[in-house]
């Protein structure tokens, strides 16, 4: 089973991947404004959520994996290089994470942020801000590197299988999927492009800061929630 969600004020994409057999389910980057949508989603389909994965720390909304774990005892699962204490999991390269009889697995894919994943299940994979329909994350603040963010793209994830459907973290032109083949070949800031050629893109993007960030990011590193109070 496969759902995509989309959260109209951050543009974000959220994915929900279950195994029919034992109805085992995973949520890839969930929102906290949307858990609600999420969980009527889990409950009519009688799906037990048992992971709820980051694809990063991000900047521009406030995940909802904290709340999730609280409602349904899902364990949240961040890269260890997003510097989020709080997660159940603390995720690395190659990892497998295991629901049902389903396999989904960890490619780092750092340079949006120097934690940023990306996940392979079956022959899709969610990129988060990493790889962008047409585009990528920005590489100017939380410590992106645009160097890593090439290796990491025309490296490793253009080497997959060219029909592996690609779903990003974020598009903000209605989009909804992509292909390795495509991405390869007409993206404009990777296709055909060199190294540096890259860099110098990522450099003159002259973005503004996002809105959320201040809040975001700390938020984030706490898996969206709180710390519990003491005393
Ligand atoms: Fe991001």
């Amino acid at each position: 089973m496969f759902k995509q969600f989309y959260d109209e004020a951050s543009s974000t994409l959220t994915y929900l991947l279950a195994d029919d057999a034992s109805k085992k389910a995973v949520l890839i980057d969930p929102v906290t404004d949307n858990i609600d949508e999420y969980l009527d989603f889990i409950n009519a389909a009688e799906l037990e959520l048992v992971y709820s994965l980051e694809t990063h720390v991000h900047a521009d909304h406030i995940t909802g994996g904290g709340k999730l774990k609280r409602v349904t005892q899902a364990q949240t699962a961040v890269s260890k290089a997003c510097g989020a204490e709080t997660a159940d999991i603390q995720l690395k390269d190659g990892d497998e994470l295991t629901f049902g009889t389903e396999k989904i697995k960890v490619i780092a894919t750092p340079g949006h942020t120097p934690g940023s994943v990306s996940f392979l299940w079956r022959d899709r994979l969610f990129t988060g801000d990493s790889l962008l329909i047409n585009g990528c994350g920005r590489t100017d603040f939380q410590g992106g590197d645009a160097a890593q963010l090439y290796d990491a793209i025309a490296g490793r994830l253009f080497s997959l299988p060219p029909e592996t459907l690609v779903y990003p973290g974020h598009d903000y032109n209605g989009r909804r999927v992509s292909s390795i083949a495509q991405e390869s070949l007409i993206n404009p800031r990777l296709a055909n492009k060199t190294k540096q050629e890259f860099i110098d893109i990522m450099k003159n993007l002259n973005l503004p800061k996002p809105k959320m960030i201040d809040i975001a990011v700390p938020a984030n590193r706490k898996c969206g929630v709180p710390e519990p109070q003491q005393g």
